[in-house]
């Protein structure tokens, strides 16, 4: 008698389980490839950028562990790397040619492909936020410019004044942008953006997460390119380039050039490839970093989560800042091609 009322205690313990007791949680992160190279970056730089990616990454992952969302969690860990000064969003977000700051921002969500946009947005403090409304209060997936921001404050967040995105590092890195570019054109009238090396111009953050219930989402956040000039919009706002997320293949962030990564619609053919082609998230990511965009001339990176919750970060510049702790609960944080922290953590 004991044992069957054991037995059965122990059978309606397990029907009332969470499902989600077995379900692996996800979450990785990006703060950018292009503009890093070993020698510009000081240890004590080095050290407050890996701090930063943690607290993003914590910030995620802590809402994932307590059965947060996968939308929910890409939010919260992108509104940490917009915030800081380090990274080309939000806060830190480049200058354009004229010196003010155009944002441009998504997020997607794995689970019946939602998804929002918006694109040259001024005054939106955290455009992520943003993205975020247009995807879950407005009937449209893309919204751009004075319309965008008009939306946001409609929405209730906060608006700054364009300012608030300067920064003295940024401002030098634009005015080194326009002497290389007079330097290689001769003439203001003639500047070829085209030309400037990529070091000079990039950067962008991105998050991407699986959740208890097995939902994956994806997000992006960037100030563009440095000198951008007449509305120029890259990847990060176009869904397809820039971030994608389908439960039934995986979801990704990226950061490169972007007008590849429109030409070449990165993150949904990552996804595409692992849905038709039956190979893993990794082998596809890195089939489209390291060989399409190698061969087209592009440099970047993505990150990656499948519903399994493995994770890649695959990319084809110098470095690529990046943060996961992935469905076996392998935790990284990393710049340059190896690890610098691996550790597996307990959840
Ligand atoms: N992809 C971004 C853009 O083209 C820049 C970057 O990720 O570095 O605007």
């Amino acid at each position: 008698m004991k044992s069957s009322i054991s037995v059965c205690v122990i059978a309606s313990l397990l029907s009332i389980a969470p499902v989600w007791a077995e379900q692996p949680i996800a979450l990785a992160l990006h703060g950018g490839a292009g503009t890093i190279s070993p020698e510009n970056l000081t240890p004590a730089k080095q050290q407050q950028i890996e701090a930063a990616l943690d607290e993003a990454l914590q910030a995620g992952y802590r809402l994932l562990n307590h059965g947060g969302s996968a939308v929910d969690a890409v939010e919260a860990t992108i509104l940490v790397l917009e915030d800081s000064p380090l990274f080309n969003a939000g806060k830190g977000a480049v200058y354009s040619w004229d010196e003010s700051h155009q944002l441009d921002a998504s997020l997607m969500s794995g689970q019946g492909r939602q998804a929002g946009a918006v694109a040259g947005v001024q005054r939106v403090k955290n455009p992520i936020k943003a993205a975020r409304a247009v995807m879950d209060d407005s009937p449209h997936v893309l919204l751009s410019g004075s319309g965008a921001d008009t939306f946001a404050e409609r929405q209730g967040l906060e608006l700054v004044s364009n300012s608030y995105f300067d920064t003295e590092q940024r401002l030098q890195s634009l005015q080194r942008a326009k002497q290389k570019i007079i330097e290689q054109t001769k003439s203001l009238h003639q500047a070829n953006w085209d030309k400037l090396p990529l070091q000079y111009r990039s950067g962008t953050v991105g998050a991407v997460a699986l959740d208890r219930n097995g939902n994956l989402a994806a997000g992006t956040s960037t100030g563009g390119m440095t000198a951008k000039r007449f509305g120029r919009i890259g990847d990060s706002p176009i869904i397809g380039a820039g971030t994608f997320a389908d439960n039934r293949s995986c979801a990704v962030s990226a950061t490169g050039h972007g007008e590849y990564f429109i030409r070449y619609n990165v993150a949904a053919d990552i996804c595409a490839r692992v849905e038709y082609q039956q190979v893993s998230a990794a082998v596809s990511a890195n089939q489209v970093i390291n060989k399409v965009l190698v061969d087209a001339g592009a440099d970047g990176g993505v990150v990656v989560v499948d519903p399994q919750g493995n994770v890649a970060s695959p990319f084809n510049s110098k470095g690529m800042y990046r943060a996961s702790i992935d469905g076996a609960g392998r935790k990284i944080i990393a710049i340059w091609e190896e690890p610098l922290v691996n550790e597996a953590i307990r959840r």
